[in-house]
């Protein structure tokens, strides 16, 4: 079914950043149109407690922040619709975003589907997730003061986890499940004489253990498949992101990773009225507070390219 009026603004995904979008559009008296899909929140609602995001000094568990967002934008009139966008049209203005089979329409469109991280698709990693397995040490280092930890993974992210966690953790572990790394030979150098790191290949794990929280990783030997435990108190996952563009891909330029590619210091994708904002165009920072403000930029040109259109 056509839903008949064209909407200023169509907004993409319920993040940090599609939610930042959507206060400062409301605010702007814009009406936007947030589909929020039906995981909505994005990767803030599987985190437990955010203590880098200003503004909370004693730190805010991630669903609550998104919760007070969310309630930022219905308060300035944001219209939410809790579905999965499921098509568009942007061959030609105004754009079609549709859900099964009903289509809306906007003069312009701010995707912020996010990434997903990468998990090693184990039973135990899901039930100690936020219990000791995380996929942001930039997020989570901080909770492991003096504790042992792994990271999982053989790029650069991995190497640059490890090395931030050093500030807090007594030791760190490398698991790389070959004995060669993707990382750059200069992350792997910095990782390999740091004494609180060690690397260990080529090992998989196989199963996270514990009680409440985790208190080890089971690892197997990729050749000889012998069984080892390393204790640890945390899992850092850190194999890769994948951002939610498969919508997209067809109709905005992404990077060879698949991340839509945004013009310069703005939010613009390749056509014009329709920008990006938040993970799905970062795969270098990938914070809520990045995110937010991405997320504002996004709203303040599809404002301004809205008045330049009138
Ligand atoms: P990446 O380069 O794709 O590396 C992912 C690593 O995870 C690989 O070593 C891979 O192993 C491993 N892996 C993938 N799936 C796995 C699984 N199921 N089980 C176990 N291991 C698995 O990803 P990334 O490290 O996130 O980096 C992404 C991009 O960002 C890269 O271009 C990187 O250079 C860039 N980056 C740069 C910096 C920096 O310059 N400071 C920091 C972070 C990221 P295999 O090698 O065996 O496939």
């Amino acid at each position: 079914m056509f839903i008949m009026t064209i909407r200023d603004i169509i907004i993409i995904g319920s993040g940090p950043a599609g939610l930042t979008a959507a206060i400062y559009a409301s605010r702007a008296e814009l009406k936007p149109l947030m589909f929020e899909g039906y995981k909505a929140g994005g990767q803030l609602m599987l985190t437990s407690e955010v203590e880098n995001y200003p503004g909370f000094e004693k730190g805010i568990m991630g669903p609550k922040l998104i919760e007070e967002m969310r309630k930022q934008a219905l308060r300035f009139g944001t219209e939410i619709v809790t579905k999965d966008v499921t098509k568009v049209d942007f061959s030609k203005a105004p754009y079609t975003v549709e859900v099964g089979k009903d289509k809306y329409q906007a003069k312009t469109v701010i995707i912020s589907t996010g990434a997903n991280a990468k998990w090693l698709g184990l039973e135990s990693e899901q039930k100690f997730m936020g219990r000791g397995v995380t996929s942001c040490a930039t997020c989570d280092g901080a909770f492991y003061k003096g504790k042992e930890v792994v990271v999982i993974g053989g790029g650069d992210s991995a190497m640059e986890e490890a090395l931030f966690l050093t500030k807090f953790a007594s030791k760190v572990t490398i698991i790389h499940r070959r004995d060669e790394f993707r990382a750059s030979k200069i992350m792997i150098k910095r990782a390999q004489d740091h004494e609180k790191i060690e690397i260990k290949t080529p090992y998989s794990v196989t199963e996270v253990f514990g009680e409440k929280l985790v208190q080890g990783v089971k690892v197997k030997h990729s050749d000889s498949e012998d069984i080892e435990e390393i204790p640890c108190n945390g899992m850092f996952v850190a194999i890769g992101h994948k951002p939610n563009t498969e919508l997209f891909k067809d109709q905005l330029e992404v990077d060879e990773a698949g991340y839509l590619i945004t013009k310069g210091k703005s939010t613009e994708t390749n056509i014009k009225g329709v920008f990006a904002c938040g993970d799905v165009q970062d795969h270098t920072y990938k914070q809520a507070i990045t995110a937010a403000g991405s997320g504002c930029k996004s709203a303040i040109e599809a404002e301004r390219y809205l008045a330049e259109h009138e």
